[in-house]
């Protein structure tokens, strides 16, 4: 039974932690240990410092039995020693319940051509031996899967990794040697998809101290949208197992399911002699800082900003500075390229999507069913084509759209279209009298789009109150 000695050596670090239970003090710091633990682990609520003091508080019992479930301890809700050995043992940052990420729902790489970059290295090892072990613990996941990765040098790649100790700009504090070794967020633009290693461990290439290719291998499963699995065997449990045979390292079943239910098997290839190797789709860019570039619509979607661009679109979030630029298909297939206006109606987390007289809702990356419609279903008159812009007003629950040099006003609580439209654009916003393009709020403003010029519009105030580029956003 391989997990007879690390029992043995664990009995070494948790019986030095007995004598702490002879003095008061020392039981406070074991229970702020606890209390850290299953805050950052188990998702308690972080209450004050009172909870764990009251052992037989719910939440805190709740919370170690959850704890000594996950890891197939004796669930008794109490913090015997072999719960606490186990709490004490190196792991992975990462929770064990709750997501480790700033976006909703389970996210996954729309794309299988992924870029990382290694910005901070550690002094512990060589900058080739680091390369090596990262590029290694990337193909554990390539070969069961289709996707590929390419490392660049500069520039913000899908996933950035990094070693650094204690606070390192997000909000998860590395704690000093042991415990805490690694973490990594899941899919997703600028944070997301990263892997940070603390550097106060002992970064090894054998497992004299931390064997860097385990945890990156680990970690960067959860760059691919993995969660901690609780089979011991699995690459994705949490805590770091010193005893893994690196020669004859494999990821175990429940690793290849779960990532295989993300991204599915490895392209099968019909010729056996020559394996081609699957080439990355050309990446396509468009020069976002050109000055002269203009949008075919922009619309919010969950706090972020989608500028849309034939059938490409950029999309921004205010923690990033670099927009990610996609396809429209990669995201929803069947949606057209050329995007005419675009919308967001927060309070049924919807997007309206419209090209020509048709228009589509999607929420999240999944276009909703009986769509796309005709615009004639909202109460356009058959002469209107197509729209130009459209906004949809969260406070006032109206939605606006613009065609031509007029607009009409949608009432979303009656769902119709309001009498007495369509009017002058200019005679009610006053300073917008071009032709629009694109047009979505932020921080109580309108962003109108005209080519590529930008008028920021207060509503209240019913003036322009700047002029900007179309790409301002973008932080050329
Ligand atoms: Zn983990
Ligand atoms: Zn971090």
């Amino acid at each position: 039974m391989q997990n007879l000695p690390v029992l043995l050596l664990l009995c070494v670090a948790a019986c030095s932690a007995y004598p702490l239970l002879e003095t008061a003090k020392d039981e406070n710091s074991i229970t702020d240990f606890v209390q850290q633990y299953l805050e950052h682990y188990y998702d308690l609520a972080k209450d004050g410092k009172q909870f764990v003091r009251r052992k037989n508080s719910n939440p805190v019992v709740e919370k170690i039995k959850e704890m000594q479930n996950f890891f197939g301890l004796e669930v008794t809700g109490k913090l015997d020693s072999n719960t606490l050995e186990v709490m004490h043992k190196p792991r992975c940052g990462v929770p064990d319940v709750g997501h480790f990420s700033t976006f909703p729902g389970s996210p996954k790489w729309r794309k299988t051509h992924l870029t990382y970059r290694i910005v901070e290295y550690t002094q512990d090892l060589s900058r080739d031996a680091v390369d090596s072990a990262i590029e290694k613990a990337l193909k554990v996941w390539a070969e069961v899967t289709p996707l590929t990765f390419s490392r660049i040098h500069e520039g913000e790649a899908d996933i950035m990794i990094s070693f650094a100790v204690k606070g390192h700009g997000d909000f998860f504090p590395f704690d000093g040697p042991g415990n805490t070794l690694a973490h990594a967020f899941s899919p997703g633009p600028g944070i997301d998809g990263d892997a940070h290693f603390d550097d106060d461990e002992q970064w090894t290439e054998d497992k004299t101290g931390t064997n860097l290719f385990l945890v990156a291998a680990h970690e960067l499963g959860h760059s691919l949208g993995l969660f901690h699995s609780n089979n011991i065997e699995a690459l994705m449990y949490p805590l770091y197992n010193p005893l893994t045979d690196l020669a004859r390292f494999h990821l175990s079943q429940d690793d290849v399911n779960g990532i295989q239910s993300l991204y599915g098997p490895p392209p099968v290839s019909h010729d056996e002699t020559v394996v081609p190797t699957p080439n990355p789709p050309e990446h396509e860019t468009q020069d976002m800082c050109d000055p002269a570039l203009s949008f075919d619509s922009v619309s919010t979607l969950r706090g972020e900003f989608l500028f849309f661009k034939d059938k490409y679109f950029w999309r921004k979030s205010l923690r990033s500075l670099t927009p990610e630029f996609n396809l429209i298909s990669s995201f929803w297939p069947t949606l057209p390229s050329g995007v005419d206006a675009a919308f967001e109606v927060a309070s049924k987390d919807t997007v309206f999507i419209f090209k020509d007289n048709q228009f589509w809702a999607i929420r999240g990356t999944e276009i909703q069913v009986g769509y796309p419609r005709t615009i004639q279903t909202l109460g356009f008159p058959s002469t209107i084509r197509k729209i130009d812009a459209a906004i949809s007003d969260k406070e006032k629950k109206k939605t606006y759209f613009f065609v031509g040099d007029k607009y009409w006003r949608f009432d979303e609580t009656r769902q119709t279209l309001e009498p007495g439209f369509p009017r002058q654009t200019a005679d009610d916003f006053p300073g917008v009298d071009t032709k629009i393009d694109a047009v979505f709020e932020a921080f109580g403003f309108f962003y109108f789009f005209s080519g590529s010029s930008q008028f920021e519009f207060d509503p209240n105030a019913k003036k322009v109150t700047h002029i900007l580029k179309s790409n301002s956003w973008f932080n050329c």
